[in-house]
């Protein structure tokens, strides 16, 4: 008989964080449920912790504390709220954790479960990319083993030759491009969030379909990238393909393109990342190339896509740049989806963030949420210069 895998999702309401408990409860008889976290969302924690038995439920704000008690009365599952809870939640053992909440708030939990030196499924992009050089030390420090969920960095990981990285001439990260992939400057400036939130090959959350939408999404993936995957960012390229079929590529120097491909859909890198090293089964669908018939590549437009640049510049200069911004794109994003800003004011507000503030590079986590706050608050002046 095989030892259950203990698993810890944080951020287990949201696309990723549902995606991740379909698998797991696909396969009772491998995994064990510890701790399942929230940030609002008491229903859909209290039905999953039910539905999977797991041993704490945690919901992010703390005034929601009693209903999640109330919620889960007779289950025997711990509840607990706050953002402290969510930390220990992600301290307590668990062999394998998905760190699937959004943005930078999920930075302390994500260095809570690296700093115990588990095995961490990575979603959450925006914690490597503001603090991507004290999360590696982390993983060194501690043993830990950090495994990409983003698809093209989960195409990268099962293509790449870790081994030996001076043989790769460049890593190839895919885009589809989002949904304005052909519109003009013109149509864009009075896209609504519910056109921006409908991505024409993924279903996911509010926050990156806009990130997809305007391209920082790739982005942010090129400095998640660095990261993960320490070559230069002169080595690293984007390449726009509409299909998402192909998720990423390498290309060695003998001439060899190494590449991923599959089914868009979330599922595939997660279940990669859950049963790595080994592979399990999942009810995606398999990649019916003949049924597909064409596969088509462009190169991007930096012109109507503005972000990739900003994050160009932000992953050439390092320090605290990316921190920067990371912080002003998650506030430009909000202020979006609220309808206080506009599309194209995103990219122009966190131009400005960048360009008012320069901190030095974070020596501590505790930098990271100094820059991370100062860049929100620049990117709100921003944001009432944009819309005046
Ligand atoms: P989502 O908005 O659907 O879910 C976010 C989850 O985080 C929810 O469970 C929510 O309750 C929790 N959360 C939000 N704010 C929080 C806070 N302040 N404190 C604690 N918990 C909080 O987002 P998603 O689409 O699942 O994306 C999650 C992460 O994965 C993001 O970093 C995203 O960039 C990355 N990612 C997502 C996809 C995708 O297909 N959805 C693909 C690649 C990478
Ligand atoms: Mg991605």
């Amino acid at each position: 008989m095989s030892v259950k895998r203990s698993v810890s999702v944080l951020g287990a309401t949201g696309s990723v964080g549902t995606s991740t408990l379909d698998l797991i409860e696909r396969a009772p008889d491998d995994y064990r449920v510890v701790a399942l976290t929230a940030h609002r969302d008491v229903a859909g924690l209290a039905d999953a912790a039910r539905r999977l038995g797991a041993e704490v439920a945690v919901i992010g704000e703390p005034g929601l504390y009693a209903a999640l008690r109330d919620a889960l009365e007779g289950s025997g599952i711990e509840a607990a709220a706050g953002g402290d809870a969510i930390v220990e939640a992600a301290a307590r053992p668990a062999d394998w954790t998905m760190a699937a909440i959004v943005g930078c708030a999920g930075l302390p939990p994500v260095m809570a479960a690296l700093e115990r030196g588990g095995t961490v499924a990575l979603a959450n992009k925006e914690a490597l990319v503001s603090a991507g050089a004290l999360m590696i030390a982390a993983v060194e420090r501690n043993g830990a083993t950090l495994l990409p969920v983003d698809s093209e960095h989960n195409a990268i990981f099962q293509c790449l030759d870790r081994t030996d990285l001076s043989r790769v001439r460049r890593i190839v990260l895919t885009a589809s491009g989002g949904p304005f992939r052909t519109w003009s400057p013109e149509q864009m400036r009075g896209v609504t969030p519910a056109e921006a939130v409908k991505h024409p090959n993924w279903s996911m959350g509010a926050k990156i379909s806009v990130d997809s939408a305007t391209m920082m999404n790739k982005g942010l993936e090129l400095i998640e990238a660095h990261h993960l995957f320490p070559v230069g960012p002169e080595r690293l390229d984007i390449l726009v393909h509409p299909q998402s079929v192909i998720h990423s590529m390498v290309d060695y120097v003998d001439g060899s393109t190494l590449a991923q491909l599959g089914s868009p859909d979330m599922r595939v890198p997660i279940a990669h990342a859950l049963a790595w090293p080994r592979r399990m089964e999942t009810p995606c669908r398999p990649l019916d190339l003949a049924a597909i018939g064409t596969l088509t590549f462009e190169a991007p437009d930096p012109a109507r896509f503005p972000a990739l640049a900003l994050a160009r510049a932000a992953l050439a200069a390092g320090g605290a740049r990316p921190a920067v911004l990371n912080a002003a794109n998650e506030r430009a994003v909000a202020a979006f989806l609220e309808r206080r800003a506009g599309f194209l004011d995103i990219a122009a507000i966190v131009d400005q963030a960048l360009c008012a503030y320069d901190p030095p590079a974070p020596a501590s986590l505790d930098d990271v949420f100094a820059i991370d706050a100062e860049a929100r608050a620049y990117a709100d002046r921003a944001l009432e210069t944009v819309i005046a």
